[in-house]
């Protein structure tokens, strides 16, 4: 019987046995619009970068249907179309894009060690995390009782089997607003499950979801259980709480859409990398330099703030040069 073994790399235990090594100039971990950015760079400017994409090929922009926003893209494009897009544009120059993920890592030496897929180990000059921000959950019970059977964080995933029901999304964010939105148009009835009195989309999105008559705003409404046999059937809520008019209100619907944002991907690398309260990972102000000289962080996984493919797009453009500088300066 073979017996495996966890992999542990941390700073005081010694490396794993693992002979499948590869050593790079830059390693780029995350393939949303920060990575493949920093991957058209760094291959513009010869560094042979290798990319892992993690199981998110594409990043967080896979799950949504049109990105108005981004420049260059005159009439819109869908999400997916757009990725592939910066998928071959990196391609082009020659970086080499693989799947894969980055399990564990140590970066106490100059070189910094890399393990992919708990079997391989890249020795790289130079990193550039664009790991990104993946999306949060309630904490109920309920979503993992359902998971599948009626709970989703992926609207435009998942909606299709909603088509003609009932469903509500929890959040109300950008997210939360555009995955209602998209909802509406398969489906009968949307509720958006919102905890304050406001909602924290921009104009344009509150603008959206006020003129798309099939959506209605349950305010003050924090979702607590569902109900159901062989699927979600209901939501229970309470509306108000804490206040004098506390009650708790049940609602029918077929789908649970969750879009309360996201947690940053930074856990693989906390225990070198200087990282917030949150999980962001800390930069140098205008700049990606990370505490640790020669990784460099891009993208969601930094930005607590923007979050958007155009600002993830320009830090993954920061990270290649400073990536570039920094073998530069090695050399010199
Ligand atoms: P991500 O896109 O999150 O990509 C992270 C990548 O890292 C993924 O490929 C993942 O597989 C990989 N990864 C994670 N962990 C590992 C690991 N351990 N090893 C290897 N790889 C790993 N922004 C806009 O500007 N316009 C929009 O219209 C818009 N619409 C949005 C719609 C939705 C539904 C969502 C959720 C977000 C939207 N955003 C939009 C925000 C935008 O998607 C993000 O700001 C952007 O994708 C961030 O890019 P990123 O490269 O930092 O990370
Ligand atoms: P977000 O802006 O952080 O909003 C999260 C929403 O979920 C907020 O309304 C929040 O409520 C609510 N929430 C959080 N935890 C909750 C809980 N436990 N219970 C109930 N509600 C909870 O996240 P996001 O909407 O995912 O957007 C992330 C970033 O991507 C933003 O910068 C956004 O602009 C961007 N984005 C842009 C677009 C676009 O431009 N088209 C589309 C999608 C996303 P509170 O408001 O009360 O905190």
């Amino acid at each position: 019987m073979e017996i495996f073994k966890p992999l542990d790399l941390s700073k005081d235990t010694q490396e794993p046995d693992i002979k499948n090594v590869e050593k790079i100039k830059c390693l780029i971990i995350g393939s949303g619009p920060a990575g493949y950015t920093a991957a058209i760079y760094a291959a513009r400017a010869n560094l042979n970068p290798i990319l892992y994409t993690g199981l998110q090929m594409g990043g967080q922009l896979m799950t949504t249907t049109e990105v108005e926003n981004f420049p260059g893209y005159r009439d819109g494009v869908t999400g997916p179309a757009m990725m592939e897009d910066f998928k071959r544009q990196a391609e082009r120059f020659g970086a080499e894009v693989r799947f894969g993920i980055a399990t564990k890592v140590d970066f106490s030496g100059k070189i910094h060690k890399v393990i992919i897929d708990d079997s391989k180990i890249i020795e790289a000059d130079s990193v550039i995390i664009a790991t990104g921000a993946t999306a949060r959950y309630l904490g109920l019970e309920a979503e993992s009782r359902y998971a599948g059977m009626g709970v989703s964080a992926c609207a435009t995933c998942d909606g299709f089997f909603y088509k003609g029901k009932d469903v509500a999304v929890v959040g109300g964010g950008d997210t939360a607003a555009e995955e209602a939105t998209y909802l509406a148009g398969l489906c009968r009835k949307v509720y958006m499950i919102v905890r304050r009195n406001v909602l924290r989309a921009s104009q344009a999105m509150q603008k959206k979801v006020m003129n798309t008559p099939n959506i209605e705003i349950l305010w003050e409404h924090q979702a607590v259980d569902l109900f159901g046999e062989n699927g979600v059937e209901g939501v229970v809520l309470v509306k108000k709480k804490g206040t004098p008019e506390e009650e708790i209100v049940k609602v029918k619907i077929d789908g649970f859409f969750l879009a309360i944002g996201h947690t940053p991907n930074s856990d693989v690398f906390k225990d070198f990398i200087d990282i917030c309260e949150t999980g962001y990972i800390r930069t140098l102000p205008g700049s990606s330099k990370t505490n640790i000289p020669g990784v460099f962080a891009a993208g969601d996984v930094q930005d607590p703030v923007y979050r958007q493919a155009v600002t993830a797009a320009g830090s993954g453009c920061m990270a290649a040069i400073d990536a570039e500088r920094y073998l530069s300066e090695q050399k010199a």
